[in-house]
């Protein structure tokens, strides 16, 4: 068992979370994610409505009857959706943890803490962890370079953002980007986080609804396997290089407004992709941790691996390393 702050403050078991991720937090996802120990989040924007995310929300009650949380993500959409109306749908569905992430989320942040809910502020810069952190969130998920979907535009990796909000962040902070085993979980800690967030990872569990080709892709792939697309247009995102991804950089590259690619990127063609198979038909989101990643376990192996893991490197490899240097005087 390892505890923190990060299990305390959400009543999890495990210190590992499995964030919002659009097309792929669902209640098949996240429920066995909570029935495995961690903290899994319902993405609102993949249902089509806020009724369909009561819905959701609902279902994945039935899944399971431990805590799990919603995601709210505020980036640029191709059809802005009504997000005070999810906001309700969320806080009127009695759930208490939800995952914010993206631009000024204040005005919903104010709103869930009135109602009791836990905010955890996903973001990618320690200037907006202390701007969140000052508005009244709970907690934050502290998101490096290495993610996958928007890290920015600052371009930190893990290894300096993660200490260098665990220097400046009093509430508990989870790391996010580029974990997916007990090693980065113990890492994680040493560097000052109370846990993990883990997204890529979790898609190439057998509960993830996405067709098996993309988690064979995830498992072949190494940590070249991502391209940076929007760049040009201060909105990055972290994605599988595929035939799409390579063309819109190439546009990109060419001077093309996001007008010229959205037809390429859009969120609902990538999805049509997730359905059906073809890995090829939009964009779809990975991080560099496809490198790390050899195998398509259930969310529970998954979960139990990783604790055990970081378990035998703290108490064994780490906790002899004195007695190794004192043998080999
Ligand atoms: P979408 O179809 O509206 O847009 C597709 C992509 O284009 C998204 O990455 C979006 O941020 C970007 N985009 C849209 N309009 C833009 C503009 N004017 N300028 C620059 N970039 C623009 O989005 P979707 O796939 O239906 O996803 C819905 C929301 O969820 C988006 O805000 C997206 O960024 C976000 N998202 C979240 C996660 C997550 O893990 N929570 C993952 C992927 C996408």
């Amino acid at each position: 068992m390892i505890k923190t702050r990060f299990t305390e403050m959400f009543g999890v078991e495990h210190p590992i979370a499995q964030g919002g991720m659009q097309w792929v937090g669902t209640a098949e996802l996240v429920s066995a994610v909570a029935n495995a120990g961690a903290l899994g989040f319902l993405t609102a924007l993949t249902q089509p409505t806020p009724e369909a995310l009561a819905k959701e929300i609902a279902r994945c009650r039935t899944m399971t009857d431990k805590p799990f949380g919603v995601n709210l993500t505020i980036l640029p959409t191709i059809n802005p959706p009504p997000y005070a109306e999810y906001r309700a749908a969320i806080i009127e569905s009695g759930v208490k943890a939800v995952e914010t992430a993206g631009y000024k989320p204040e005005e919903h942040v104010t709103e869930f803490r009135k109602h009791g809910i836990k905010v955890i502020h996903k973001c990618t810069a320690v200037r907006h962890a202390l701007s969140a952190e000052r508005m009244g969130v709970d907690a934050i998920s502290i998101d490096g370079f290495e993610c996958a979907g928007h890290p920015g535009e600052d371009d930190i990796p893990g290894l300096i953002l993660i200490p260098a909000a665990a220097d400046k962040i009093k509430i508990p902070m989870l790391a996010s980007g580029g974990f997916a085993d007990g090693r980065g979980l113990v890492a994680a800690l040493a560097l000052g986080a109370d846990g993990v967030n883990m997204g890529t990872r979790f898609c190439a569990t057998k509960e993830a609804p996405l067709h098996d080709n993309f988690k064979q892709a995830m498992v072949a792939n190494d940590e070249r396997a991502t391209d940076l697309i929007f760049r040009s247009f201060r909105n990055t995102a972290r994605v599988a290089r595929n035939a799409i991804s390579q063309q819109v950089v190439e546009l990109e590259r060419g001077g093309a407004k996001f007008e010229d690619v959205s037809h390429l990127v859009k969120g609902t063609r990538g999805r049509e992709g997730l359905d059906t198979g073809d890995t090829d038909m939009g964009i779809w989101s990975a991080g560099m941790v496809q490198g790390l990643i050899h195998d398509v376990p259930s969310v529970k192996e998954l979960i139990e691996r990783v604790i055990h893991e970081a378990e035998e490197i703290m108490y064994r490899r780490l906790a002899n390393l004195r007695v190794v240097s004192k043998a080999a005087e």
